[in-house]
């Protein structure tokens, strides 16, 4: 109606600026997007990150027991929390670890946390959860027995064990403090409605941050960034565009993995979805954090083993460990590796703005040539009705 007004009142200038912003934006903003993708370039470093080893470790915490694997409040959870603290310290005897505790519905959980580098005082969180799901609610034959959690923790948390072990070689050239952090009681929420009672998703992560103040010294350190690895060691791994995470990290990481090859892990047009994991804590607190993540869900999921007695060892793939441990390392390297060429990255990943992943975008981009004719339309019939007069 505005439109309407301002025509019959044949505000020319009004008028044609409408028609040039019709026509200019849905060019222009195309070609700037275009010409603001990131641009990286890795750095030229050799990759130490191994998928056998990485697969060994998802075997371990697999084995460390096979009747209720690490369902929060069993002694199988409790034994990998050992199984972790071993690795760390076969790798570092005197590494600084912390026990966090707390409790869900009164069962004693706990996340672990490595600190590497604890001389610097910007922080890069590496995160997963070690818990496995107790009910395979999506098996259609054995929805009450627990999931072996192959992929879904036991992936993840074996990915920065291998990570600690090359990082820690390194460790003198990174100008930068590194958590590895495992999370307890990640997926016991309710799915199709069932799940443990009580309990939500992501218990471990949202209790972690809202005691973070008690890990670190928050008037001289800070967070550069939160990474999180979530079933990523599945046959045919593809990771999703997951929109809680901060877009310009997640696309440094999707940029860092293309460079290497990985381009079917890391797709030019990835499926996008938004997935409630343990970085969402971290975002919101003001850290920017990013989910590498598969599409697990619908049929058929590119991985149809999730929360069904399937994720096991028989569908884990070495290379697909591999892609993402080398991807993590090589992106640490770029930010963080001294004496290198200075690296074009995305750092402080403050840049949220991606707008081809964003359905407002598509939105604007339809409806501006829509009002664009529609302004032109009732110029030229304003104008007719003049003559006609
Ligand atoms: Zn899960």
């Amino acid at each position: 109606m505005v439109l309407v007004v301002l025509i019959k009142k044949s505000n020319k200038i009004i008028v044609i600026t409408l028609i040039a912003l019709a026509v200019v934006i849905p060019i222009t903003v195309p070609i700037f997007l275009l010409f603001n993708d990131n641009e990286i370039t890795n750095i030229n470093i050799e990759l130490q990150f191994d998928g056998d080893t990485a697969y060994n470790y998802v075997a371990d915490q697999i084995n460390i027991n096979t009747t209720h694997y690490r369902i929060p409040g069993t002694q199988g959870r409790e034994d990998c929390a050992q199984y972790f603290i071993n690795k760390f310290q076969l790798i570092d005897p005197m590494i600084s670890f912390t026990l966090h505790n707390f409790t869900v519905q009164s069962i004693g959980c706990q996340n672990v946390l490595f600190k590497m580098n604890e001389n610097y005082s910007n922080i890069l969180i590496l995160g997963t959860h070690y818990d496995s799901r107790a009910k395979a609610t999506k098996d259609s034959t054995n929805p009450d027995l627990p999931v072996p959690g192959a992929n879904d923790g036991a992936s993840g948390s074996a990915v920065l064990i291998e990570l600690a072990r090359v990082l820690y070689e390194k460790r003198h050239n990174l100008s930068v403090q590194i958590w590895f952090l495992f999370f307890d009681a990640e997926d016991q929420g309710y799915d199709f409605g069932i799940g443990l009672s009580g309990w939500d998703w992501c218990e471990g992560s949202s209790k972690f941050v809202q005691d973070i103040e008690n890990f670190h010294n928050s008037s001289a350190e800070t967070f550069d960034a939160m990474i999180l690895l979530d079933m990523v060691g599945g046959d045919n791994l593809r990771f999703i565009s997951e929109t809680y995470s901060t877009s310009s990290l997640l696309d440094e990481l999707f940029e860092t993995g293309r460079q290497l090859g990985f381009t079917s892990a890391f797709p030019s047009y990835p499926t996008v979805n938004r997935i409630y994991d343990d970085h969402v804590a971290f975002v919101d607190y003001g850290i920017p954090s990013a989910d590498l993540i598969i599409k697990f869900w619908d049929t058929p999921a590119e991985w149809p083993y999730h929360h069904t007695t399937g994720d096991d060892l028989s569908h884990i793939s070495s290379t697909s460990l591999e892609i993402t441990g080398k991807t993590v390392e090589q992106f640490i390297y770029n930010n963080y590796y001294e004496g290198t060429n200075p690296f074009q990255g995305s750092f402080p990943w403050s840049g949220d703005l991606d707008l081809l992943d964003s359905e407002l975008f598509i939105f604007v981009i339809i409806i501006i040539p829509i009002v664009g004719i529609a302004v032109v339309v009732l110029y030229l019939r304003s104008r007719s009705n003049k003559d006609i007069k």
